[in-house]
């Protein structure tokens, strides 16, 4: 998609906060610092759109994006952080799982890890959770520009390994917002699903 216009809409604490036009949504996930701003400025060609979370204490909401008026991207807070307390990270985990659990329109999950890691314990659960609920999921390896061509391989094998990669429900895709390389196929995972 060729995009030119993009507005924030809502940053969403509750479901009754959350648009009601009925247009498809995709959410975006993933821990603080993955990427998840760069990919989201790369897809929207923008270079300083979605903020760049790190950005510990800040009042943590799902702030939808209005793309060309056809869909929605819902910026979900980057899970992780190491400053926020127990009780908030509680607290913005049960806001993620009712929009996810609960949200008609929403079409898939784009779900961020480090292509250098392995991943995380927190990028495993989110997995298998999304998978549990039978979303589509585009699991996303970032930062590809930093792994040598001939590791990519390696790379996505230790990824799918670690999360028990489901082929039916997912699919996988290197990113790099340094080459923009996988920008075209994200775009195209998404409007196989608008
Ligand atoms: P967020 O916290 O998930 O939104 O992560 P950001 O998009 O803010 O990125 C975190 C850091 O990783 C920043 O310093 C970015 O410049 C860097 N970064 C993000 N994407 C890439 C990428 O594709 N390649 C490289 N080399 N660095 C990246």
């Amino acid at each position: 998609m060729d995009v030119h216009n993009v507005e924030m809409v809502m940053s969403a604490v509750s479901p009754s906060q959350y648009p009601t036009d009925g247009r498809a949504e995709f959410a975006l996930v993933g821990r603080s610092n993955v990427g998840k701003s760069s990919l989201t400025n790369t897809l929207i060609n923008r270079k300083n759109f979605a903020r760049t979370s790190g950005q510990p204490g800040k009042t943590q909401t799902l702030n939808f994006y209005d793309v060309e008026g056809q869909l929605y991207f819902v910026d979900v807070p980057g899970y992780g952080y190491a400053k926020v307390s127990k009780k908030k990270r509680e607290s913005f985990g049960q806001m993620i799982e009712t929009y996810i659990s609960s949200r008609k329109q929403l079409r898939g999950v784009i779900s961020l890890v480090d292509a250098r890691h392995k991943p995380s314990e927190e990028d495993i659960m989110m997995y298998n959770w999304l998978a549990y609920y039978n979303i589509p999921v585009l699991l996303v390896a970032t930062k590809a520009d930093k792994i040598v061509r001939g590791k990519l391989n390696q790379s996505e094998s230790i990824i799918k390994k670690a999360v028990d990669f489901d082929d039916e429900n997912s699919d996988f895709q290197f990113f790099s917002s340094v080459t923009k390389s996988g920008k075209d196929e994200v775009w195209q995972w998404i409007e196989d699903r608008l």
